[in-house]
């Protein structure tokens, strides 16, 4: 049998393990803070836990991280990982900066089902979803590159989103977990405001999301109606706007604070759903969901058959919200030299090459959909 990876372990979940070892459960917290406060990735060096037991771990676990394949970095400053995870495929991950600090931008699966019309990682597939290792995994990495294991070392990552490759939700339990290692204050300690979960609406899920957990929450509406939405997000077929709506409304409402708001997310596509009569009906659509809205430009890459909004049609459609009384916030485009928008690579890292040409080709700053919308949070 092979060993088991302790990485992607929340802390009840390793409260478990070591009472299954015969282990008091306070070693826990003991072995959280070594990974994801120390960056220790050696149990002969945790020095608060016995010999006996740095041994015992030793035989039977492991702290395994996905592996950085590149990292590019935009003129802007932000910054781009390929990653390889099991199985030879690769993910992105994106990093925002801002003034001190910055956003973190990482995938839950690599590839996604749900095939959203204009967007590049759904015409790519789906190939598996990622463990909790793997998604807490990313995090890691990027705080081991900024240096923030070590003493005194300020922290960059103030927000990490789950709006780059994949639905989080279609990878439930691995991303909750590895959202509870986000917020654990023995781990990353990110406050709930800080940790934003993105979702185009797989409600069995987002209705069980808040019995779990208590993150930020962003929806991917991007059209007022089922009509529309429909050919644009075909999961709307099997879950409408409306239920969407109530079950994003019912989330925060479960949450104990009552300040909540919903991020939501509008990409704007020429003369498909960028009309005046779509903003007021996006206007109407929302007015009794606590929300505030991210206007996000499309950009056309190759065989999505779609247009970019015209400055003016954007500028109507922000201003018809603005007038209804939205916060309304037009998200600009980040790293598109590196083409950093969104994590959308997937497959064998021998198709790398390959794939980045194709990739640069297609998207240049696509990406809209998800990642940078995080600008505007
Ligand atoms: S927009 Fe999101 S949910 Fe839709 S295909 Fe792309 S990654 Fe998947």
């Amino acid at each position: 049998m092979g060993k088991v990876n302790l990485l992607g372990l929340p802390l009840g979940k390793l409260e478990d393990f070591f009472d299954s070892i015969g282990e008091k459960k306070f070693r826990a917290t003991q072995l959280i803070k070594w990974i994801h406060q120390e960056g220790q990735r050696e149990f002969s060096k945790m020095t608060n836990l016995s010999k006996s037991l740095r041994e015992t771990l030793a035989r039977k676990c492991e702290i395994k991280l996905p592996e950085i394949v590149s990292c590019d970095e935009s003129s802007d400053g932000t910054k781009k990982w390929l990653i390889k995870v099991d199985g030879g495929s690769c993910i992105e991950m994106v990093f925002i900066p801002e003034r001190e600090r910055g956003t973190l931008c990482i995938s839950s699966q690599v590839g996604c089902s749900l095939d959203c019309s204009f967007c590049a990682t759904g015409k790519q597939g789906f190939h598996r979803d990622l463990t909790s290792a793997e998604i807490i995994g990313q995090l890691w990495l990027a705080a081991d590159s900024f240096n923030q294991f070590l003493k005194n070392s300020p922290r960059k990552i103030s927000n990490v989103v789950m709006m780059g490759m994949g639905e989080p939700l279609m990878n439930f339990d691995n991303v909750v977990d590895s959202m509870s290692l986000m917020l654990e204050d023995n781990a990353y300690g990110l406050s709930k405001r800080r940790v934003t979960l993105s979702t185009s609406g797989v409600l069995p899920m987002l209705d069980k999301l808040g019995d779990v957990i208590d993150v930020s929450l962003a929806i991917s509406l991007h059209a007022p109606n089922d009509d529309l939405r429909n050919s644009l997000v075909p999961i709307n077929k099997k879950y409408p706007i409306s239920k969407f709506i109530d079950s994003a409304r019912g989330y925060i409402e479960k949450m104990p604070d009552n300040h909540r708001k919903v991020t939501v997310e509008y990409t704007l596509i020429d003369k498909i759903n960028d009309r005046r009569h779509h903003a007021k009906e996006l206007a109407q659509l929302l007015k009794d969901l606590p929300c505030k809205i991210n206007l996000i430009p499309f950009n056309e890459f190759e065989g999505s058959g779609y247009k970019k909004v015209t400055n003016t049609a954007l500028n109507h459609f922000r201003d018809i919200l603005v007038s209804e009384g939205y916060t309304v916030t037009v998200r600009t485009t980040r790293g598109d030299d590196i083409a950093a928008a969104c994590g959308q690579l997937a497959g064998n890292v021998n198709d790398r090459t390959k794939r980045q040409k194709r990739f640069k080709e297609r998207i240049q700053d696509i990406q809209p959909v998800k990642v940078l919308d995080t600008i505007g949070l």
